[in-house]
């Protein structure tokens, strides 16, 4: 199938394996340009897999991957990245060794260089990282180092921002934080999945939510549906 030209992402019955196991059994979801589309589901569910299928750091076996009506379901990491795709992994993979600007610094794309994103723009955006630009990623905060995780991403000037688990590990006023600059990136008209076990922190920026179950899409719905089943929360979210 392809795609019909509305949608910036489309998954289409991806299965997606590691080794023999069979993790993802086909997932189909389409994110459409400027919305910001929430996936949720237990651990394990396949919520990672999900956007490191997008990304080609684990390709799925069947089925497609469409990014701007291109199959790029057989493409390299780097080359999606070109793209336009950028992830914001969970484990946040920042250099601990570099100062903040030399990590921004790092993820300028030459032949992306014409997007909206420069270091002037990222520092508008992230004051805290401008007051730290000169420190090293070991000497900053979770908070910080979520914040230039995503700025990192932002600075490849992607169409569509994969954020894994943004509030992961991170103090309540900071994850306030965090989901406040994500509203912003999102207001300057980016395309956004964000991938969250914290259900309540998708409430403010979420447009759309699909909820997997062992690798499995079980449910797929606006903001309104998604908030007005409670149920929902307990069936599929333990919550
Ligand atoms: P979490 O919130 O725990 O990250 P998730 O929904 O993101 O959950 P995934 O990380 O996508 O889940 O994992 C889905 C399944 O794949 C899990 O059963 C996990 O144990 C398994 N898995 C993940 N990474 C690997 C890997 N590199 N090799 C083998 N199995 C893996």
């Amino acid at each position: 199938m392809s795609t019909n030209g509305n949608e910036m992402l489309r998954l289409d019955g991806i299965h997606t394996y590691y080794g023999k196991s069979h993790i993802l059994q086909g997932i189909s979801l389409e994110v459409r340009p400027h919305e910001c589309v929430a996936i949720l589901g237990r651990n394990g569910a396949g919520k990672t897999t999900t956007l490191k299928s997008i990304m080609g750091l684990a390709p799925p076996r069947n089925g497609s991957v469409y990014f701007k009506g291109q199959d790029i379901g057989r493409r390299k990491p780097y080359e999606i990245s070109r793209l336009g795709i950028a992830l914001v992994p969970e484990d946040r993979q920042i250099f601990t060794t570099l100062t903040v600007a030399e990590n921004l610094n790092i993820s300028r794309q030459k032949n992306r260089s014409l997007g909206q994103w420069d270091m002037d723009r990222v520092y508008e955006v992230f004051p805290r990282l401008a007051e730290r630009r000169n420190n090293r990623g070991h000497q900053l905060s979770g908070g910080e180092q979520q914040m230039l995780t995503i700025a990192r991403a932002l600075m490849t000037n992607p169409d569509l921002l994969l954020l894994d688990e943004p509030s992961e590990g991170l103090a309540p006023l900071i994850v306030e934080t965090v989901l406040n600059i994500i509203e912003d990136i999102k207001k300057e008209g980016l395309t956004i999945i964000i991938v969250e076990q914290n259900v309540e922190a998708t409430k403010v920026v979420a447009d759309r939510y699909y909820i997997l179950q062992q690798g499995l899409s079980v449910f797929e719905g606006s903001h309104e549906e998604f908030w007005s089943q409670p149920k929902l929360k307990e069936d599929f979210l333990g919550v």
